[in-house]
C-alpha cells in the first residue's frame, strides 16, 4: 500500500511532468482513492480500460493517453461517462503523454531506439517546441526488410512501410504514435528511415520526394512499452505496490 499523493509526486518529479507544453493535461487528471495497493498500466484512458482496472482491483491507473486534452468545458456526454465511472470506482487517473514519449529511460522513443541498439543517439522530432523523439545510427547497416523483421518481432506487430529510402539503412529516427509530421525534419537531417506508429495520406509523396523510408508499426504497438517500463520504475520505488498491465489494442 502507498499513499496516492506520494505516488503522484514521485511520478511528477521523475517524468518532469510540468516541464513540457502538451495538448494533454499531464499528471493526476481525476482523483480517486487515497490508499493505493494496485496500479493498472494502460496505453489509453477508455471505459474499456477502466472496467478492466476496476475488475482487477486497482485504485490507480497510469495511462499514456489520458482523456483531458486542453481542459474540460462541460461534463456531459462522453466526459460525463468517463468521470462518473472513475469516481464510482474510486479510481485515480494519471496521464503522461509527451513526458512519457520523450523520457530518456522509460520513454516510448528511447525504448524503440534500444530495440535496434541504436548508437550515437540524439534528440529528434520537434513537437510543440520540444524534441520528443530520438535518432541515431544502427550498429551495422540493414535492409528495410531486416529492420522491419527486428521490430515486428519485438513489438508483435506488422510493419507497413513506404519504401523510398536507400537499400542499406544506417541512420534511423523514432517518434512513437502519430509521428509522421516529423518526416520533413527526418529528411532535412539526412535520416534513411523514420519509424513511427501511423501517418496521413500525404506522407507517401513526401517520403518519395525525400528519398526516405517511412515505417509504420502501429500507434498502439509503439506506445505500450513506456507505460510498462514506468510501472517497473514505480515498483522499484514503492515495492509494496502491485502492477498490472491492461492490454486493449486499438488496431491502429
Ligand atoms: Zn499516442
Amino acid at each position: 500500500m502507498a499513499n496516492r499523493n506520494e505516488i503522484v509526486s514521485f511520478l511528477d518529479d521523475y517524468l518532469a511532468i510540468g516541464q513540457v507544453s502538451d495538448k494533454s493535461i499531464n499528471g493526476l487528471q481525476v482523483e480517486g482513492a487515497t490508499d493505493v495497493s494496485r496500479v493498472a498500466l494502460a496505453t489509453d484512458a477508455a471505459l474499456a480500460t477502466y472496467e478492466k482496472a476496476h475488475a482487477a482491483g486497482a485504485q490507480m491507473m497510469i495511462v499514456h493517453h489520458g482523456f483531458i486534452w486542453g481542459g474540460l468545458k462541460t461534463i456531459t456526454g462522453r466526459h460525463y461517462q468517463h468521470i462518473k465511472t472513475l469516481i464510482n470506482y474510486n479510481l485515480n487517473l494519471y496521464a503522461a503523454h509527451l513526458p512519457l514519449d520523450m523520457h530518456p529511460e522509460v520513454g516510448n522513443n528511447a525504448l524503440l531506439a534500444k530495440i535496434s541498439k541504436i548508437k550515437r543517439i540524439k534528440p529528434f522530432g520537434e513537437y510543440m517546441g520540444t524534441s520528443i523523439g530520438f535518432g541515431g545510427t544502427l550498429p551495422e547497416p540493414l535492409t528495410l526488410k531486416e529492420l522491419e523483421a527486428i521490430y515486428e518481432k519485438a513489438l508483435d506487430t506488422k510493419a507497413n512501410s513506404i519504401a523510398f529510402g536507400p537499400k542499406k539503412i544506417e541512420k534511423v529516427a523514432f517518434i512513437s504514435g502519430g509521428g509522421a509530421s516529423t518526416l520533413a525534419e527526418a529528411i532535412t537531417l539526412g535520416y534513411d528511415c523514420l519509424i513511427t506508429g501511423e501517418g496521413s495520406h500525404d506522407k507517401y509523396h513526401e517520403a518519395r520526394e525525400g528519398n526516405i523510408h517511412l515505417m509504420y508499426l502501429g500507434h498502439y504497438k509503439t506506445e505500450t512499452a513506456g507505460v510498462k517500463a514506468l510501472g517497473d520504475k514505480l515498483k522499484e520505488t514503492f515495492p509494496n505496490l502491485e502492477m498490472i498491465f491492461i492490454d486493449e489494442p486499438t488496431g491502429y
